[in-house]
């Protein structure tokens, strides 16, 4: 085997290896932003039930503020009641009768109240049973997504060490020339100093290749680097049976 062709081939399992390096460094960008959103929508949602608690708690309240102000209402009837027995002229029965009417009429208001209240707590007690129920599922729901994005950044924190150490070892094989060359386009580019070719578009920069040209590169037997980014072409079917992490 030339000595072109042996760069090629380890030049082919380098772009694999970036490839793949790639795939979790993308993983690892992507993973804590979606964790963040998680975060929030799970605050969002805690919000919005603390919301409703908090105005359930303000009917109930105002339930027990109403029961108190009826029993005070009922307990000045009665003692209004034990007055009947000592009045002595007309004028003070009228007058004792228009006060227990009043006391009558207050304590009519009040029970009407006190049954709008009631009725609005039998409603608002289902409702936020079943809004907390509610975001119960989709709690448990976004902290399984979580833990599943957090799996992930561990499996491809571990993934990306072995490949990067991978591809060290690789390095070494590739003739004096080529490695050169591949560290001087590397830290010009800081990504991947080869490129794979698709049809007739370098990976590296996604132009396109003239047709002579990826025809030679899809030969794989000589070093033809693409005209606009200065990647080294190679040609290789990728493997797209990359785990999904998502
Ligand atoms: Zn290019």
């Amino acid at each position: 085997m030339s000595n072109v062709k042996e760069d090629i081939e380890y030049l082919i399992k380098l772009v694999n290896k970036d490839l793949l390096i790639k795939e979790k460094r993308d993983i690892l960008h992507r993973n804590p932003v979606k964790i963040k959103e998680i975060d929030e929508k799970i605050l969002e949602l805690e919000d919005k039930l603390n919301e409703k608690e908090e105005s359930f708690k303000k009917i109930e309240k105002e339930e027990r503020h109403l029961d108190s102000v009826i029993k005070s209402e009922n307990d000045k009837i009665k003692k209004k009641k034990i007055e009947e027995n000592n009045i002595k002229t007309n004028a003070a029965y009228r007058a004792w009768e228009h006060e227990m009417q009043y006391l009558a009429a207050k304590i009519e208001t009040h029970e009407e109240r006190m049954l709008g209240v009631l009725e609005m707590i039998d409603k608002e007690n289902l409702e936020l049973s079943r809004f907390s129920d509610e975001v119960k599922v989709k709690k448990d729901k976004l902290m399984l997504q979580k833990i599943e994005l957090e799996k992930n950044i561990e499996k491809s924190r571990a993934e990306l060490d072995i490949i990067e150490d991978e591809k060290l070892r690789i390095l070494p094989h590739l003739s004096k020339k080529i490695s050169r060359e591949y560290q001087r386009i590397l830290a010009a580019k800081h990504d991947a100093a080869r490129a794979n070719t698709y049809g007739d578009v370098c990976q590296g920069c996604f132009s396109r290749i003239p047709p002579q040209k990826a025809h030679e590169v899809r030969k794989n037997n000589e070093i033809i680097t693409c005209e606009f980014c200065g990647r080294i072409l190679v040609y290789f079917q990728e493997n797209k049976k990359a785990e999904s992490y998502e």
